[in-house]
């Protein structure tokens, strides 16, 4: 296989490292990539051609015999990239347009729950202002409002009072802080319980899952503080039984994947499905994603053991086969550890001259915003800079090493990481 890996982030270097891995992969070229990318074998960085400019993409692809497209990122995939290489007769790891619309419109998604009687937050969608307002000063339970389009994670807001409410919904849908992705608004029941996300391979009939991984949003320990795109995360989480998991299966995913089927638009590629476990242990859906997420990518993927591009390839095909392709997984941890810019995730400097020395087989360092200067030296170039994964026969194991043994071999001047990565397994005894 010849593959065109799409974006530069911690989740395309991890997809990179895995896939590198696979006999039948003969080169990999990221489009941009990254420092990490950069120093895989059988990867290249490419920069000449623009991301997001498909047409390019599409004649770069041709000329360099490419034979399947990861797209990582959501944005090209709500954009349609899928339906550009689809044209050229270049199969996509992703889905179309029609079926991205499950992440890139809220609105779109939770109707489709609706129809489909997939477990949710009780909701209505509002494109008219005044209508929101008055709802929102009528409804007696707490709410979530959600800007419907891609706002990057910001596009949600959790009030706790009714002013709060009236105020990030005036932000929203008049003064357009997200732009167009505010012209409607899901506002949604407020629901109480532990969040997990599970990221499944899809051909659009078969789905098969890798293990339930949690994520650390905010920037602070205790997670307090604002919103990140992710500060570490772990898997498998324990409060996802074997029970718990076959019920989410039943309830959630296979009905997904075969609404989406019966409505026209199958789903194939990684579909994210984030979910909220209520204190009475009943699963409901929080969002969908159309891609892998980040950092669940890095934790996930080294507890996978069977060839990447072997699954990737079934899903991406015209017909089903995922079903034939064994996802096989191991029976260990995985901790992740995302080490930030200073100031992230507010305003923080770039081009931080950075060391990292090289990582032994049970751990792995992966990249996200890093780059090569000119010279070949390793400078920050993002807020989310790069992680250390372990993998561990324990959650506690896993979690150690990735503290003791993988974050020493970064450095960087300023360099912050959250230090209670897993807290809430551990304060629930989980280990
Ligand atoms: P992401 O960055 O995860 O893609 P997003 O903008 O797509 O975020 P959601 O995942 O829908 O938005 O919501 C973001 C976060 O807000 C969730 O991870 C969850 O913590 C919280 N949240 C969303 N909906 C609810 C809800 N109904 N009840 C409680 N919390 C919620």
């Amino acid at each position: 296989l010849r593959i065109l890996l799409i974006g530069n982030g911690g989740r395309e270097h991890a997809l990179a490292w895995k896939l590198s891995q696979s006999p039948k992969v003969e080169s990999i070229i990221a489009v941009p990539g990254n420092g990490g990318t950069a120093g895989l074998p059988k990867t290249t960085n490419n920069t000449s051609v623009a991301a997001d400019d498909y047409p390019a993409l599409v004649e770069f692809a041709l000329k360099e015999r490419i034979n399947l497209v990861v797209p990582g990122p959501e944005a090209p995939l709500v954009d349609g990239v899928e339906g550009y290489f689809r044209d050229a007769r270049i199969p996509v790891f992703g889905p179309s347009k029609e079926a991205a619309r499950m992440e890139g419109s809220k609105t779109f998604s939770k109707d489709f729950m609706k129809k489909h009687n997939i477990p949710t937050a009780a909701y209505e969608n509002f494109s008219d202002y005044d209508k929101a307002s008055e709802y929102l000063r009528s409804v007696k339970h707490n709410v979530v409002i959600k800007a419907t389009g891609l706002a990057a994670g910001k596009g949600v807001i959790i009030p706790e009072t009714q002013e709060e409410a009236q105020q990030g919904l005036k932000e929203i849908m008049l003064d357009k802080a997200f732009g167009s992705a505010g012209s409607e608004v899901v506002i949604e029941e407020f629901l109480t319980g532990d969040e997990l996300s599970i990221l499944s391979f899809c051909d659009g009939k078969t789905i098969k899952s890798l293990p339930p991984a949690q994520d650390h949003k905010r920037i602070g320990e205790g997670d307090t503080g604002l919103n990140t795109g992710g500060m570490g995360c772990y898997a498998p989480t324990k409060i996802a039984t074997p029970e718990l998991i076959a019920r989410i299966e039943k309830e959630i995913l296979q009905p997904t994947i075969d609404g989406m089927a019966a409505d026209g638009f199958p789903f194939k590629g990684c579909l994210f499905t984030g979910l909220m476990i209520g204190p009475d242990g009943s699963p409901k859906v929080l969002e969908y994603n159309v891609r892998f997420g980040d950092p669940e990518t890095q934790t996930v993927l080294p507890l996978l053991e069977s060839d990447l591009a072997d699954i990737m390839g079934a899903c991406a095909g015209d017909f089903p086969l995922l079903e034939h392709v064994p996802v096989k997984i191991s029976n260990q941890f995985s901790a992740t550890v995302v080490v930030a810019a200073p100031g992230y995730p507010n305003s923080y400097p770039k081009n931080i001259p950075m060391q990292v020395s090289s990582a032994p087989a049970d751990i792995n360092i992966f990249h996200a915003g890093t780059k090569l200067s000119e010279e070949g030296n390793l400078l920050t170039s993002g807020g989310r800079v790069i992680a250390a994964q372990a993998v561990g026969p324990s959650l506690r194991a896993a979690v150690d090493k990735a503290y003791s043994s993988g974050i020493p071999l970064i450095s960087f001047e300023g360099m912050y990481f959250r230090k209670d990565i897993a807290h809430r397994a551990f304060r629930s005894s989980e280990s």
